[in-house]
């Protein structure tokens, strides 16, 4: 089967962001491209993530051509598409619709960089992208110029775009965007919030990058 493990890793994420509670449903997404063909695997339209076989996942190339899986694939294959092609770097997107991050995107107002980790994933506050509507190609127009050369955007009335240079990071910039909004709901309503400078953020996100977790990043 072509691309069998990168399509178990897409059911994974799919199946854990279920039992994180960052999509209800099947509302949410998920996609990883491969390295050396730059084919992507992304999820069916529309199905149970319980029920999903390898087989289910679709593989397309970056312009959304079908290439393997008989299944529709996410409605949402115009954004990833658009995603990936907007940057090298990116392996992997994670598109939810977690709860207090939606909530932040129904205001359309940023989520403020209130803690270090937004900050160090993000650079600073999590940007809103403006309204479009779900499924359209102007959709993915809108969050790659949000998204520039950070790592989340909001999408306006609907949700969350996280990605990464592999699943295990567009997953973990996923949580830490739905946390960090939690964290700003709950700190706005204690009083007036005190974001993060802007230097600072950037620091932070400096730190991430070159000091990190186990690795030195390039
Ligand atoms: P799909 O099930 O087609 O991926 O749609 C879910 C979604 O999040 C639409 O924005
Ligand atoms: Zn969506």
């Amino acid at each position: 089967m072509l691309l069998e493990l990168e399509r178990r890793r897409v059911i994974e994420a799919a199946r854990q962001a279920r039992r994180d509670r960052l999509v209800p449903l099947t509302f949410g997404n998920f996609s990883v491209r491969d390295r050396d063909t730059g084919y992507i695997c992304i999820t069916p339209s529309g199905m149970d993530y319980d029920c999903l076989v390898p087989e289910d996942i679709v593989v397309i190339d970056v312009a959304g051509n079908r290439l393997d899986g008989g299944r529709k694939p996410s409605i949402e294959t115009p954004l990833h598409c658009r995603i990936y092609q907007s940057r090298a770097d990116i392996m992997a997107i994670v598109h939810t619709h977690s709860t207090f991050a939606t909530a932040w995107a129904c205001c359309r107002e940023s989520i403020p960089a209130v803690v270090a980790e937004v900050a160090m994933v993000a650079g600073g506050p999590i940007e809103c992208a403006p309204y479009r509507p779900v499924g359209s190609v102007e959709l993915g127009e809108v969050a790659a110029e949000t998204l520039r050369d950070r790592n989340a955007v909001l999408l306006a009335n609907h949700g969350v775009l996280a990605v990464g240079r592999n699943m295990d990071e567009a997953y973990v910039n996923a949580v830490v965007v739905e946390e960090g909004a939690k964290i700003a709901f709950y700190a706005r309503h204690i009083g007036p919030v005190c974001a993060i400078g802007d230097d600072e953020c950037l620091a932070l996100r400096r730190t991430a990058v070159t000091k990190y977790g186990q690795q030195a990043r390039p």
